[in-house]
């Protein structure tokens, strides 16, 4: 490998956007593009790809939201983005482009991110959580990516609760992504109940968000701050789990529902202190990821350097 190549090229590809990046050596951010998600996604990558690519780039990393096959370049399974599918997105990308790459799951690759160049940089072991439409996480371990596909946001915390999409019921993302915390507004308002979300949308509360849900609960609404208040202990719960399970220094959260973070997160903390092992949950740091929605970009980039440059430490700057 030309040790000469500075940059490398960092793809976050979720259900919404298609955020691209040309990344230095070490971790910051040359040039960014974001494009909406949707259309011939394949072309809108390479067009996006062809815009910061130059002699200087090393390789190109691939973060996806869904399932992948990091040794065959495959996307396994791609709920929120059904076109990709079953294709070679690291064969179509290197037949077009000559270097190196390289394939991760979204949550994976912003755990690197945070990992390489942000809050994550003194923590040898944590746990990622992205906290949007859906939950997913990433898990670095002995300062490195864990090679597995962490589906945190799939595993089930109601034994007999709703049907997921994954297969699986009750499962903790049906109780407390932003998708959750919308259905049960809308249901409740269908339902007739008194709350001032109602007046949000000029009335057409199927276009809630949860920022609205999160400004009206500031408000002091009771339903707003139910919705909020439930999907946080659900959240908790998830985290319990977490902490049992692998013990991390830290549980970084990140996405845009750590917008609600004083009420929201206030009480994943809470019911997670209360179900986690006392010990361990004295030692964990639960943190707000540093990078934000650029997480992603910057660790499917660092992906690039830790594989084709031989002594990158992209682990430890
Ligand atoms: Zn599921």
């Amino acid at each position: 490998m030309n040790m000469s190549k500075k940059y490398a090229i960092g793809i976050d590809l979720g259900g919404t956007n298609l955020r691209v990046a040309l990344v230095s050596r070490d971790g910051e951010i040359i040039k960014k593009i974001k494009e909406p998600s949707s259309g011939e996604i394949l072309d809108i990558i390479f067009k996006t790809i062809d815009s910061l690519f130059s002699e200087d780039v090393a390789g190109i990393g691939l973060g996806i939201a869904g399932l992948v096959d990091r040794q065959n370049g495959r996307v396994l399974t791609s709920p929120n983005l059904p076109a990709i599918k079953g294709i070679n997105l690291v064969n179509e990308t290197r037949k077009r482009f000559k270097v190196p790459v390289f394939i991760e799951n979204d949550a994976n690759t912003a755990a690197l991110g945070e990992k390489w160049a942000g809050a994550g940089e003194g923590f040898s072991n944590f746990v990622l959580l992205t906290l949007g439409t859906g939950i997913g996480s990433g898990i670095i371990k002995d300062g490195k990516l864990l090679d597995v596909s962490a589906e945190v946001g799939h595993m089930s915390i109601n034994a007999d609760g709703e049907k997921c999409p994954c297969g699986n019921t009750g499962c903790l993302e049906l109780y407390a992504s932003a998708r959750a915390m919308i259905a049960r507004a809308v249901s409740a308002l269908e339902k007739g109940t008194e709350s001032l979300l109602r007046e949000c949308c000029k009335g057409n509360f199927y276009k809630l968000t949860p920022e609205d849900i999160y400004t009206t609960a500031l408000d002091g609404d009771s339903l707003a701050r139910e919705i909020l208040k439930d999907a946080g202990r659900n959240l908790g719960i998830g985290i319990a789990n977490i902490i049992n399970l692998m013990s991390p220094e830290a549980i970084i959260l990140t996405g845009g529902l750590i917008g609600a973070w004083n009420i929201y997160v206030q009480e994943a903390i809470k019911e997670a202190s209360r179900r986690a092992f006392r010990e361990l949950f004295e030692t964990v740091k639960i943190i707000p990821s540093s990078l934000g929605d650029e997480a992603g970009v910057i660790g499917s980039a660092g992906l690039v350097f830790q594989k084709v440059i031989p002594h990158t430490e992209v682990m430890s700057k």
